[in-house]
């Protein structure tokens, strides 16, 4: 079994300024979600760290010859990237479940993914093509993309070496130098991939890991007059106050932020699938996933079938340790977190909702030192409840009967968050047009959470900005520019 860079007693280095050095900032540790027990030890980076950590990446990203080699020599080096994830699969998704507590399954896939995020962004890196434009004059027009220098990706805790790969891959491709801020409670697979990037070759200083905390360490990255762009996941609220202080710089940005997704079934769906799929949606990761299907309209001449096949194998879902392959949900990431979604079930059967399962920690020994939550359907509410409006970032489900298609269309399209939906249905007629009219990012058809790299991924509203992931991906992280070539063998007219 390969070691990791993050296998360690001590204290864990970061990557500053081309270094593994330890930070200058707090102590923090990483906690298993399913015991408490420490899983590693870290010192965060202080806000000189932060300064000196991008300068360096400016020195690294103008002095160093990675944004000048051509897109083929880039693009080996993201391959092998790839090549060292997949060789390292099952430590990486051990290490990430320990980090974030999510089933073993799960984290092996989200470790294959990032591989394929390298491996797409790699390819899309050596195919991208430049635009020769119509001249319209006496001289010949081009447009071509210039890396941006040094970006930054600020990423939650929900799906750490994903969400980091997605980021980090498409920002080399450009050439430019990345600084990775992950999430307080899962800091580990920034540092493998920082590790990686390393031994595939990448220039020391070109991806800096600052681990700390985000109001203080996030935001000290943001404000940076030599950061050039900052591509976000994570909470509205903190996207949005990255957006403002991205306009006083007229920094770009790219926000994923969160979701309250509809999912739909209409009267003609198969419930087999829908029902499989609804509870995909909603239940797995805990339902600790930005595109949760979190909102369920159901047609009202199915409800009553539906929710009753729904609440069986939803009660029958296995929670528990994520070291067993077949656990279908861990624990939540931290005891706060938990609270938080306790709250939200309090406030929802405050306003009159009823509890169909759940609504409570699973009892046992397996479950006291983690912060297990039972899946749970909650009925007798709609939209406007507070719980149907709030993202609660859990394994909660508001479901809701709809009588007629403007009804459905209205309800589902009657929130600030606009990521993801799903339809269920056996009329691909009723899908197009349900498709075109609901307002989301991505929108499901007779499947659901399923992900592609080469599909752009992003949210309308309040559920973000920009897009990630695509071969234009890596144009983000780029600036465009226009060359006109002079074709005139006379000197301009005009000066005559
Ligand atoms: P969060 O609290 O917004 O944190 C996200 C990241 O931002 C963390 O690294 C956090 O650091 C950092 N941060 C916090 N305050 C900051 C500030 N003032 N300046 C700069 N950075 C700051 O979100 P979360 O609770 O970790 O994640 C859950 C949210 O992410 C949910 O809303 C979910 O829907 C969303 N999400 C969206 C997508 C998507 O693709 N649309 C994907 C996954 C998750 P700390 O950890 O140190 O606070």
């Amino acid at each position: 079994m390969h070691s990791l860079h993050t296998d360690s007693r001590g204290p864990l280095p970061l990557f500053i300024a081309g270094e593994r050095r330890l930070g200058r900032g707090d102590d923090a540790e990483s906690l298993y979600p399913a015991t408490g027990e420490v899983v590693a030890r870290l010192r965060t980076a202080s806000v000189d760290d932060v300064d000196e950590a991008i300068r360096a990446a400016d020195h690294a990203f103008r002095t160093s010859t990675w944004a000048r080699r051509k897109p083929h020599e880039r693009a080996a080096v993201l391959y092998r990237i790839a090549q060292l994830i997949r060789e390292r699969a099952e430590p990486l998704a051990q290490r990430q479940r320990e980090d974030n507590g999510k089933p073993i399954s799960e984290t092996r896939a989200l470790v294959a993914s990032a591989a394929g995020t390298f491996q797409f962004f790699a390819s899309a890196c050596e195919t991208m093509e430049e635009a020769l434009t119509p001249s319209r004059g006496d001289y010949f027009t081009m447009s071509v993309h210039e890396p941006m220098g040094v970006v930054a990706a600020i990423t939650p805790w929900n799906s750490p070496i994903a969400s980091e790969a997605q980021k980090l891959a498409p920002a080399l491709a450009a050439g430019c130098a990345v600084v990775i801020k992950p999430a307080e409670a899962t800091p580990l697979m920034a540092l493998e991939l920082a590790a990686l990037c390393e031994q595939a070759g990448v220039p020391p200083g070109m991806v800096s890991v600052l681990a700390g905390r985000g109001s203080v360490i996030g935001d000290a990255i943001t404000r940076h007059p030599l950061v050039r762009r900052v591509s976000f996941t994570g909470g509205t609220a903190t996207g949005k106050h990255i957006a403002r202080i991205a306009a006083d710089k007229m920094m770009p940005v790219s926000m994923e932020l969160g979701g309250k997704s509809a999912t739909m079934v209409l009267d003609d769906a198969d419930l087999d699938h829908a029902i499989n799929g609804v509870l995909y949606g909603i239940f797995s990761s805990s339902g600790e996933s930005c595109i949760a299907g979190s909102r369920l309209f159901v047609a009202r001449s199915r409800y009553a079938e539906f929710m009753d096949r729904l609440a069986a194998k939803a009660a029958a879902l296995r929670v528990g340790d994520p070291c067993d392959e077949r656990t279908q949900m861990g624990p939540l990431i931290t005891p706060r977190h938990r609270e938080s979604i306790e709250r939200h079930v309090a406030v929802g059967l405050a306003e009159g909702g009823t509890l169909r399962i759940g609504g409570r920690r699973p009892e046992g020994a397996l479950y006291e030192r983690g912060n297990y939550y039972l899946p749970t359907i909650i009925e007798g509410l709609d939209n406007r409840a507070t719980i149907s409006r709030e993202e609660i970032f859990g394994p909660v489900l508001v479901a809701m009967p709809f009588d007629d298609w403007d009804d459905l269309v209205a309800q589902a399209n009657d929130s600030v968050y606009a990521l993801a939906a799903g339809i269920w249905t056996g009329d691909y007629r009723k899908a197009w047009a349900l498709g075109r009219a609901v307002q989301a990012g991505t929108v499901w058809i007779n499947t659901y959470k399923q992900f592609s790299i080469a599909t752009p991924f992003g949210g309308w509203r309040d559920s973000g900005l920009g897009r990630e992931k695509g071969r234009l991906g890596i144009q983000q992280y780029m600036e465009q520019k226009s060359l006109y070539w002079g074709l005139n063998p006379h000197p301009l007219a005009w000066a005559d």
